[in-house]
């Protein structure tokens, strides 16, 4: 659970019951109570970029969110739900470097019955096909879930819906208020995980692999679809015993279940890496352009990804050792 240094305040989310809540929460609680009446955000301190990372990561800002129009989130759903933004965690590596600002803190929206009501026209909208939301595009949910009952609140509301489909990622464990929701099998709840070594290396403050694998087996106890994220996967010296060993465990636990899997190799934009480095100038990244393959992104800027064959090479290996345990259908994408 976030436990943050601050929290500032919207005053627009103080007029919401869960505003208020929380406030009343953080009232008793040794942390730094600020306001915004505007809704920007000032008041979080630094001198430096690291400090302001740091600071950035230790704040909470409780506001509601005031547009409802969604993002758009292909290919994995098709519309982003606006639940969070930012995460507490502090993977050097993480696509929110780029995106949060020299700041990073963590928001949650206080108006959820609103942004509810905004999926389901979505629905309709689309319907008579389905409509997928993803909970978990600009932040990890879970941390702060304790704090506003979202994704509760959105599995219920999933559950009932006839057309309506949910689903988030999560590196963190706190599950345990979700277990005994009913959720109608609309729900999927996908673990992004990795080898302990990397998840020492570069997941500062996340939860360790064999706790992400207990909370995915209680979840998948309580009847959700349950997903694996394996990434970023890095090709280090010992990558293959080590991944090897992380799907032996998968598929020790999992054999008999419907799971599904998503692959993604690392890759980073010339902007993360300097936005990586100011923060984590020592960081051990790989981040070599030399060593990689430039390639343009759908979003017109490049990026730099493993080359060629190292990239077959692991795909192979995936394939393979999924398949071992698993059927072929349930890897959704190696990339
Ligand atoms: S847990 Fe996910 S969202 Fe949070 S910092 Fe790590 S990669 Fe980013």
């Amino acid at each position: 659970m976030f436990q943050p240094k601050r929290v500032v305040f919207e005053n627009a989310a103080l007029e919401y019951r869960t505003g208020k809540k929380i406030m009343e929460y953080f009232k008793h609680k040794d942390v730094e109570l600020l306001f915004s009446k505007s809704g920007r955000i000032t008041q979080i301190p630094g001198n430096t970029a690291s400090e302001m990372y740091f600071e950035g990561k230790s704040t909470l800002v409780v506001g509601i969110r005031k547009s409802y129009k969604f993002q758009s989130c292909k290919p994995s759903a098709q519309y982003q739900l606006p639940l969070v933004s930012g995460c507490m965690g502090m993977c050097e590596y993480c696509y929110l470097n780029t995106k949060m600002g020299k700041k990073p803190y963590t928001k949650i929206y206080v108006n959820i019955d609103e942004i509810l009501n905004r999926a389901d026209k979505y629905i309709e909208e689309r319907l008579p096909d389905v409509t997928v939301f993803e909970g978990a595009a600009t932040s990890d949910p879970i941390p702060v879930e304790p704090y506003t009952g979202n994704l509760g609140k959105c599995i219920l509301h999933f559950g009932k819906s006839k057309n309506g489909y949910f689903k988030f990622v999560t590196k963190f464990t706190d599950i345990d208020n979700l277990l005994n929701l009913k959720h109608n099998g609309k729900t999927t709840i996908r673990f992004s995980i990795n080898t302990d070594k990397i998840i020492s290396e570069f997941e500062h403050g996340t939860p360790k692999f064999k706790d992400r694998m207990n909370a995915a087996i209680k979840v998948l106890g309580a009847g959700y679809n349950v997903g694996f994220i394996i990434a970023p996967v890095f090709l280090y010296p010992d990558w293959e015993t080590e991944y090897g060993n992380i799907i032996d465990d998968i598929g020790n636990n999992f054999h008999d279940s419907s799971i599904s899997f998503e692959i993604i190799s690392h890759r980073f934009t010339r902007r993360a890496k300097e936005n990586i480095l100011t923060v984590y100038p020592k960081t051990m990244l790989p981040m070599e352009e030399e060593m990689r393959k430039f390639k343009y992104g759908q979003f017109g800027y490049g990026k730099y990804v493993y080359r060629d064959n190292e990239l077959s090479c692991m795909k192979e290996f995936f394939k393979e050792n999924i398949g071992k345990y698993f059927d072929k259908s349930s890897i959704k994408y190696i990339i």
